[in-house]
């Protein structure tokens, strides 16, 4: 299988660089192909702006979703961007690692998510109407693969348990997990994290080295994060609001878009 591996560190000789090389040799041990984006050995360009659309007129206003959306039925993107939706469309995983800042993915990750997720690639795709929301959240260009978050934290795992002062770890992660992975139809993976890992020594590397592994391992085999498919029935259209019939009526937050119920059967 192919992978892409996209890796947002300033540090080759950082604890993400070295769990990077973790990954990447155990992925190749089991006979995938990976091809890795590092972003920053890369000088990826982390913000939207102009330059992103080079036909755009000089007077003309920049609308950033109109000008994507143009820009890649065109195929007038530009020349890096267009190398990362082929990296994307050639591989079956797509794995992001990063380390937790400020609780979430480093900067020049999310400027990779704004100008490679492009309109009518990522987003803007599929029929809108009053049966179906376009296809999104389980259905869209990307549906078939899997993807999963590798992460560093420096809090403690208790620290993000769920009544953990840095909130849950699921909570934090929903927004990339949900809302930038499964959006454009990846079965996603319950992310690795790593915590506690500013005082790591010899003697913490080798067991998350180990578990790291393992999933590098269990990569095309492990059951996704059971997240709902919004045309599959559970929600109404146009509010897409989850069925008021369908799990605690009284439930709110994150975890009402995971299908408890699939996951059980499964089990
Ligand atoms: C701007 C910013 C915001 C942050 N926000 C958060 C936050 O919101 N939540 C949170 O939990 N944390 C936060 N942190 C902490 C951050 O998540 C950690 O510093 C980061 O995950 C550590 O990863 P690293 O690759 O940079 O580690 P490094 O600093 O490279 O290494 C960490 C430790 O591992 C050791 N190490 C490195 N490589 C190896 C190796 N091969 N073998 C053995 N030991 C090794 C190092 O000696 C060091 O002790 C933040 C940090 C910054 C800079």
């Amino acid at each position: 299988m192919k992978i892409l591996l996209v890796y947002a560190h300033p540090e080759p000789r950082s604890l993400n660089g070295a769990l990077r090389d973790v990954a990447v040799q155990e992925l190749k041990a089991q006979g995938h192909e990976v091809q890795v984006s590092d972003l920053y050995a890369d000088g990826w360009k982390s913000q939207v702006d102009r330059a992103d659309f080079p036909t755009l007129g000089q007077d003309e206003r920049l609308v950033p979703a109109a000008a994507s959306k143009k820009a890649f039925e065109a195929g007038t993107l530009t020349e890096d961007v267009r190398a990362e939706i082929k990296k994307l469309l050639w591989a079956d995983a797509l794995i992001l690692q990063f380390p937790m800042w400020w609780f979430t993915m480093p900067a020049i990750l999310k400027g990779w998510v704004d100008r490679v997720f492009a309109y009518g690639f990522a987003y803007g795709v599929g029929e809108h109407s009053d049966r179906r929301w376009g296809d999104r959240y389980g259905e869209g260009k990307l549906a078939g693969r899997r993807a999963m978050l590798v992460v560093t934290a420096g809090g403690w795992e208790e620290h993000y348990a769920d009544r953990g002062i840095n909130g849950p770890i699921d909570d934090l992660l929903f927004p990339i997990n949900h809302g930038i992975l499964y959006y454009p139809g990846y079965d996603v993976l319950p992310p690795f994290v790593a915590y506690r890992v500013d005082r790591f020594d010899e003697s913490g590397f080798e067991p998350v080295a180990e578990r790291l592994r393992e999933r590098m391992r269990t990569l095309f085999t492990a059951q996704p994060i059971p997240y709902r498919q919004q045309n599959a029935g559970d929600y109404l259209i146009p509010s897409m609001h989850l069925r008021p019939e369908l799990g605690d009526p009284t439930a709110t937050g994150f975890a009402i878009h995971l299908n408890d119920e699939a996951s059980a059967n499964e089990q």
